[in-house]
C-alpha cells in the first residue's frame, strides 16, 4: 500500500485527488492549517464522502518545521503540493502573502523533503497563469512565461524552484502546468462557479442579477476530476518532468456563461450586469493549452467536456441552494 501526503487537501483538487488515490488503495494524509472554524474545514471531503478516510495533520506551508513533522508522521511515498493562495484577484490585495505561501511555500515543502525524505516523489501544482501575456497562441511546455499577477509570479518561482531541486539534488520532482479546471467543488469566487451559483440563485428566485467583469477573456477549462489523474500519472513515471495539462479548446467567459443560463432556461441578457470594479489591473486575455506531451507520455486525455461540466455545476448549485440553510 502506497502513502500520499497532500498539502491543500481541503481545496477542490485536494478533495478529488484524495478520492482518486483512495480508490487506488493509497493511504492518504493531508496537511491542514489551523482555523477558528474547524467544523467547515472538511466540507469538500465530506461532499465526496471521504472525510473519515483521510488523516489530517496540522501544518502550514509557511512553517517548514510543521512540514518536517508531517513528513515524519505520514512517511509518504508521494507528496502533492496543492496548497496555495490560489485566487488571482486576491493576489493584488495580498501580494506578499501570496508570495510567501504560493511561492516560498513550495520551497519550504521541497526543503523539508530534501532534509527529511529525499526519496519521496514530489508534485508541484504549477499554473497556466505563468504564461500570462502569452507569447504563443497555443501554449506548450516550451512557451516562454510572462506572468500578469502576483499569483502568476509566485507560481513561477515555485515552478522553477521545483526544476532547480530536481537538477540540483536529483529529487523526483515534477511540475504539472495545469490550465483552469473546475467542478462543483470550485471556490465560489472563481468565474465558472460564480456563474453557476448565480444562475442557480436566479433560477430559484433568490437573486435577479449576476455581476461579472471582463467577459471577453478566454480560458481552456477542464474538469478537476480529469486533472488530478494527470497529477498521479506524472509521479508514476521513472523520470520526473514537467507537463502541460489542458483540453485544447478555449471558450470566452461570455460563451461559458451563456451555456449556464441556457441550461437553466434563462435569458442571459436579462440578468448579466458588467461591473467595471471586477476588471483586473492586468488581464490574461486568453489561454489555450496543447497537452500533446501528457497525451503521448502519460496516456492522459480529458474525459469531461465544458458543457457537461457546467451542467453538473448548475445542478449541484441548484440542489445546494434548495436546502434552505445554504441560501446565505
Ligand atoms: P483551492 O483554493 O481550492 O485550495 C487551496 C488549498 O490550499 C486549500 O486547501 C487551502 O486551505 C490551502 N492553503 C492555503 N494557504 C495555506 C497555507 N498557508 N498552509 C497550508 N495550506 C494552505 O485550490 P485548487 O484546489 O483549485 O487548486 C490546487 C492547486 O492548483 C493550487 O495550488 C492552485 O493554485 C493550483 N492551480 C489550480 C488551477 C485551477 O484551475 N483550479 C489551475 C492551475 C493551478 P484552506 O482550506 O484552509 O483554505
Ligand atoms: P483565473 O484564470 O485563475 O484568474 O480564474 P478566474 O475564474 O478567477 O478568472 C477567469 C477569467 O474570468 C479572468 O479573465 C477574469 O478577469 C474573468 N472574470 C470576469 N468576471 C469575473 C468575476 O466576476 N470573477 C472572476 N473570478 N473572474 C471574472
Amino acid at each position: 500500500m502506497k502513502t500520499a501526503l497532500i498539502t491543500g487537501i481541503t481545496g477542490q483538487d485536494g478533495a478529488y485527488l484524495s478520492q482518486f488515490l483512495l480508490r487506488k488503495g493509497y493511504k492518504v494524509f493531508g496537511v491542514t492549517r489551523r482555523s477558528s472554524s474547524s467544523e467547515i474545514h472538511d466540507t469538500r471531503l465530506r461532499f465526496l464522502g471521504i472525510a473519515d478516510r483521510v488523516k489530517l495533520l496540522d501544518g502550514n506551508l509557511v512553517d517548514v518545521s510543521s512540514l518536517v513533522r508531517c513528513l515524519r508522521e505520514a512517511e509518504p511515498d508521494e507528496v502533492y503540493n496543492l496548497a496555495a493562495q490560489s485566487f488571482v484577484m486576491a493576489s493584488w490585495q495580498q501580494p506578499l502573502l501570496t508570495g510567501q505561501v504560493t511561492g516560498l511555500g513550495a520551497a519550504n515543502v521541497l526543503e523539508a523533503i530534501r532534509l527529511e525524505a529525499p526519496k519521496v516523489r514530489f508534485y508541484q501544482a504549477s499554473s497556466s497563469e505563468m504564461f500570462g501575456l502569452a507569447e504563443e497562441l497555443v501554449q506548450t511546455e516550451k512557451t516562454p512565461f510572462h506572468p500578469r499577477s502576483p499569483y502568476g509570479v509566485s507560481k513561477l518561482f515555485a515552478h522553477w524552484i521545483t526544476v532547480n531541486y530536481r537538477e540540483s539534488f536529483g529529487l523526483h520532482a515534477s511540475n504539472g502546468i495545469l490550465f483552469n479546471h473546475e467542478s462543483p467543488l470550485r471556490g465560489i469566487e472563481f468565474v465558472t462557479r460564480k456563474v453557476t451559483d448565480g444562475v442557480a440563485r436566479i433560477k430559484l428566485g433568490l437573486a435577479n442579477e449576476l455581476r461579472l467583469g471582463n467577459i471577453d477573456a478566454k480560458r481552456d477549462w477542464g474538469h478537476a476530476r480529469d486533472y488530478v489523474r494527470a497529477m498521479w500519472l506524472m509521479l508514476q513515471q521513472d523520470e520526473p518532468d514537467d507537463y502541460v495539462v489542458a483540453t485544447g479548446r478555449t471558450t470566452s467567459i461570455r460563451d461559458m456563461c451563456r451555456t449556464a443560463f441556457e441550461y437553466a432556461g434563462l435569458a442571459m441578457d436579462k440578468h448579466l450586469v458588467i461591473d467595471p470594479a471586477l476588471f483586473r489591473p492586468a488581464e490574461v486575455d486568453g489561454l489555450l493549452g496543447n497537452a500533446a506531451k501528457a497525451r503521448a507520455r502519460l496516456g492522459w486525455a480529458p474525459e469531461v467536456g465544458l458543457e457537461e461540466m457546467i451542467r453538473e455545476m448548475v445542478d449541484a448549485d441548484i440542489k445546494r441552494l434548495s436546502l434552505s440553510n445554504n441560501r446565505a
